[in-house]
């Protein structure tokens, strides 16, 4: 029998790119979101892919009754977790509302799940929970450490919360994946990144200079023990891993217990070199001026990944300059976001 996934948060830019992976391997998809940070055109985008379209329904995971009513209604096998506040710079300012949505959120939704008896989890959480690791790379056996902002601090609050519930009762299944730094975008150029107001974050940054949208991006420090003293991480491209939450998702159907795997390409670039590769791809100048770190930064971060492909069967197969011409595409096609009208 066809499998459903409740995919909370799924509008959002990694869980729709996974609801299409979903979709193309038969599975069949509810999406709970709330709208908060993304739009439903993300999944008439995935329908336009994949000719197939998953059940949407508006609403927030801290919303106890509703999920009540979803599990009564729907038979979930499982459930995609990525619902969740993710600015870091924001939850600095507004702990509370991260702490609500994220901590919980989580709470509620394994709450309601508990009552309606599914107990296959899969979370995103996040590299963010190592801290600041003295060696690289890093594996899953590493202590996690004290993240720097109450972003991280609610993905390590949540990773505890689960790992006491499957200390609690050997019903559930969890998997904590640790995202890198998801990068890129579908190859279609359907589907991409689209953040509201100014990106926090290196690409969509970069993307929108290059586009002439921002007319300069700030390196934040160029003094770092790096090679180039700029920082850096592992860039993972979103379908690689959209294809990973699958692999964890099947593996988790025949293993109980809590499994924590890194998803992550195993390879760190630096800002300067991320620069350099998306200038190339997009035939486009990036002007940037360095200016100070950004506080709460690490100098490195990247994944030893050896785990994901050893239990699960996967590793990451796009590359660099992929990513980059994935992400200039989803930019040129798409200037406005999903806003921009589908041709
Ligand atoms: P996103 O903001 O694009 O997607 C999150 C989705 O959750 C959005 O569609 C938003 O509307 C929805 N949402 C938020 N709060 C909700 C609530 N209370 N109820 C229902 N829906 C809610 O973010 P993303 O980049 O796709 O990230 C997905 C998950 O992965 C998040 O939990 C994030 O913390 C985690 N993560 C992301 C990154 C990254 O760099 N993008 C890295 C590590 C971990
Ligand atoms: N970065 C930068 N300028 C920006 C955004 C990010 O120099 O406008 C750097 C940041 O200091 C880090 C890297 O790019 O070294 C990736 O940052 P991002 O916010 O994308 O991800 P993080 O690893 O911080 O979650």
């Amino acid at each position: 029998m066809t499998e459903r996934i409740l995919v909370t948060g799924g509008a959002g830019y990694i869980g729709s790119h996974t609801i299409l992976t979903l979709l193309n391997a038969g599975y069949e998809v509810v999406v709970l979101d709330n709208l908060c940070n993304s739009s439903q055109e993300s999944l008439l985008r995935v329908e336009q892919i994949c000719g197939k379209s998953a059940w949407f329904i508006q609403g927030d995971i801290r919303d106890r009754e509703l999920l009540d009513d979803l599990f009564s209604t729907q038979q979930i096998d499982s459930v995609l977790h990525f619902a969740g506040l993710k600015a870091v710079g924001e939850s600095v300012k507004q702990p509370l509302d991260y702490y609500d949505n994220n901590v919980s959120g989580s709470l509620t939704l394994c709450q309601a799940m508990a009552c309606a008896e599914v107990f296959r989890l899969v979370f995103s959480s996040s590299a963010t929970v190592y801290g600041e690791p003295t060696h690289m790379p890093i594996s899953e056996d590493f202590p996690t450490g004290v993240p720097t902002n109450p972003y991280g601090r609610s993905k390590l609050m949540v990773e505890e919360l689960l790992k006491d519930l499957a200390h609690s009762d050997p019903r559930w299944s969890i998997a904590l994946l640790r995202y890198f730094n998801p990068i890129g975008a579908h190859p279609s150029g359907l589907m991409g990144e689209d953040p509201n107001g100014l990106p926090n974050n290196l690409l969509p940054y970069v993307s929108q200079v290059a586009i002439g949208k921002l007319p300069q991006l700030a390196v934040f420090g160029a003094d770092y023990p790096t090679p180039d003293g700029t920082g850096i991480r592992d860039y993972i491209h979103v379908v690689d891993l959209a294809e990973g939450h699958l692999k964890a998702l099947q593996a988790i159907s025949h293993k109980n217990g809590v499994n924590t795997w890194n998803l992550g390409t195993g390879t760190g670039y630096s800002v300067l070199e991320m620069i350099r590769a998306f200038e190339k791809a997009s035939e486009k100048p990036v002007p940037f001026k360095i200016v100070d770190r950004r506080l709460g930064d690490i100098a490195e971060c990247w994944a030893d990944p050896s785990k994901a492909e050893l239990e699960l069967g996967w590793k990451t197969e796009r590359g660099l300059q992929e990513m980059m011409s994935d992400t200039w595409r989803w930019q040129l096609l798409n200037p406005q976001g999903y806003a921009t009208k589908r041709y």
